[in-house]
């Protein structure tokens, strides 16, 4: 057996790809996106190793072009996730008495082949699948793919490094066990990076999986799958059912050894969740870990001593990028009446540039919103700002859906700081806006404190280190991740540890160590070396 007290691989952040026009990475990416786009490829149901064709389809489509086909796939049934769970229960056996650097060593290899062999494909498919332009496949579906697996195994290492004190005769230890059962992990269309994740984390902690990917990024969550097993993990530590969530959660949550959900969605979905835990709780082995990061209404807010341009470009990249569809997008923006009038013409401006299309454009900065329902519910939102009163369309609020599901970003201005578009998350490309009376400063940040029942993130904008300090300190519960002359999207794993508390989850910090410790149990070891012999204690001497 190899007894060496091994050292891991340092971890560091994936570089980002520029795909320049002419560059080598742009050629392949461009041949593996029109690769792609000529396959009608097979989704099946993993489950303990074996791809299992149930029959009953459904299709993969291009957001951006939705006659177009990329995949069909097969729904798990009733039988598929019981399988899926008995398999994983068995599976867990050996792999959680497999050396941790061995479990360590498929997720880097994991990595690495995402960083090397397989970011076209996974770019690529992001793209398709996903309707993301090149730049944000890139940074979710390689790069910050490749920090989870890379940062967890630190992390992992960090926390079983983290031992208690001992003395003279005794020996204290910690062992961190995996959770007694499975992990149920229930994932998100908008990143690859977090179904990547939300399965792998607890996978990497000695637990085993059964994970049910979201149906609108069915595509890169099949090559993910396919990629953790070509890395090494073996059968049945991660199952992939694809399939009807409310179903499939159903069967999950009321089976004895569901040991944790790891989940990212909806805070609607989210409490159904727990709710449902919560009914079946004496039917459970263990109290269940619960892991949700759910939705935001993040904001910028924007202090009169603050530079336009670097808000405008905060606001545009913060709102609009992958078409506002991620959590931590900024939705609502708070303007100092004082620095309206120049905010107003620069923000228009550039909103004039913006050019949106389809994903194999890559001058398209704006692709389509990810399906129908998404696109109604958008559009609804706009319908009715565009007939309420104290609501200006100040660009954008027009859609078609023809070819693809495409929304025009659009800016509403609110008289309104409570209005539905200013509180509620809508996950599409709608920016609201509020003027504030300079005057009332403070009130304004009393609204922005307490206007939705999120708290992911928010950006605050200045230059006078005092209202920094003071902005800081006011809104201390408003974000799980703040950012102070920044725009409020794009945390990095092992440097911005993501979540954010109130109906945006259990802020349990993916991308760091914190995230990983919900996934162990924690065993204390205390051994005597010599055990006392005599009961009487020394001052009953008396
Ligand atoms: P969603 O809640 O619709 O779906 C999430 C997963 O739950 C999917 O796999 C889906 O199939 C499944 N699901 C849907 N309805 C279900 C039900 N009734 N029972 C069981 N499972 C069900 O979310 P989405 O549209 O995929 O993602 C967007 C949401 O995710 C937004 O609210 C966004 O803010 C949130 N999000 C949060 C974070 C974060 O870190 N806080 C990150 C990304 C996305």
């Amino acid at each position: 057996m190899n007894n060496a007290v091994v050292k891991i691989p340092e971890a560091y952040n994936e570089p980002i790809k520029e795909y320049l026009p002419a560059s080598t990475e742009t050629k392949r990416l461009k041949g593996e996106l029109n690769r792609q786009l000529s396959l009608t490829v097979e989704i099946p149901v993993i489950i303990n190793g074996e791809r299992i064709k149930t029959g009953k389809t459904d299709v993969v489509q291009c957001p951006h072009d939705h006659g177009h086909v990329l995949a069909t796939y097969h729904n798990a049934s009733e039988v598929h996730v019981k399988k899926a769970i008995s398999s994983a229960l068995e599976a867990k056996r050996k792999w959680e008495l497999m050396p941790w650097n061995q479990r360590a060593a498929i997720f880097l290899k994991a990595a690495d082949l995402i960083s090397q062999k397989y970011s076209s494909r996974l770019n690529a498919a992001t793209m398709l699948g996903q309707s993301k332009n090149v730049f944000q496949a890139e940074i979710d579906a390689t790069c910050e793919l490749v920090d989870f697996l890379r940062y967890n195994v630190k992390f992992m290492e960090d926390i079983y490094r983290n031992q208690p004190l001992s003395e003279k005769g005794i020996w204290n230890r910690m062992e961190y066990r995996a959770l007694e059962g499975f992990v149920f992990a229930l994932t998100p269309f908008n990143f690859t990076a977090i179904a990547g994740n939300l399965c792998s984390a607890p996978a990497l902690m000695g637990n085993s999986v059964v994970w049910k990917p979201s149906s609108a990024a069915l595509l890169s969550g099949y090559y993910l799958m396919e990629i953790f097993m070509e890395a090494g993990l073996p059968d049945g530590v991660i199952n992939f059912i694809p399939g009807n969530g409310a179903m499939i959660s159903d069967i999950v949550l009321n089976h004895r050894d569901l040991a944790g959900i790891h989940f990212t969605g909806s805070t609607a979905v989210f409490n159904s969740l727990w709710e449902k835990i919560g009914e079946n709780i004496s039917k459970y082995r263990s109290y269940p870990a619960i892991v949700g990061e759910t939705g935001g209404k993040d904001y910028i807010f924007m202090h009169p001593s603050a530079n336009t341009n670097q808000v405008v470009t905060a606001a545009i990249r913060g709102a609009f990028e992958y078409q506002g569809q991620k959590c931590s997008a900024c939705s609502r923006m708070y303007i100092p009446e004082s620095r309206w009038g120049e905010f107003k013409k620069t923000l228009v401006s550039e909103m004039q540039t913006i050019q949106m299309g389809s994903v194999m454009e890559f001058k398209n900065f704006v692709n389509a919103v990810i399906d129908e329902p998404s696109f109604a519910r958008i559009c609804g939102y706009i319908k009715r700002a565009q007939k309420a009163d104290g609501v200006e369309v100040l660009t954008g609020g027009t859609f078609d859906d023809s070819k693809g599901y495409f929304v025009d970003p659009t800016v509403l201005v609110v008289k309104d700081p409570e209005y539905e578009t200013m509180t509620r998350e809508i996950f599409g490309p709608v920016l609201s806006i509020y003027v504030y009376p300079d005057e009332q400063l403070d009130q304004t940040l009393d609204l922005v404190d307490k206007t939705s029942e999120y708290a992911l993130t928010g950006g605050v904008f200045a230059s006078d280190r005092q209202a920094i300090a003071d902005m800081e300190t006011r809104l201390s519960n408003s974000a799980g991740n703040f950012y102070i002359n920044d725009k409020p999207t794009g945390a990095v794993v092992g440097r911005q540890p993501f979540g954010g508390a109130r109906g945006s989850g259990t802020n349990d910090k993916a991308g760091s160590l914190m995230n990983l410790l919900r996934w162990v149990s924690p065993r204390t070891i205390k051994e005597n070396f010599v055990p006392p012999e005599d009961y009487q204690y020394p001052f009953m001497g008396e």
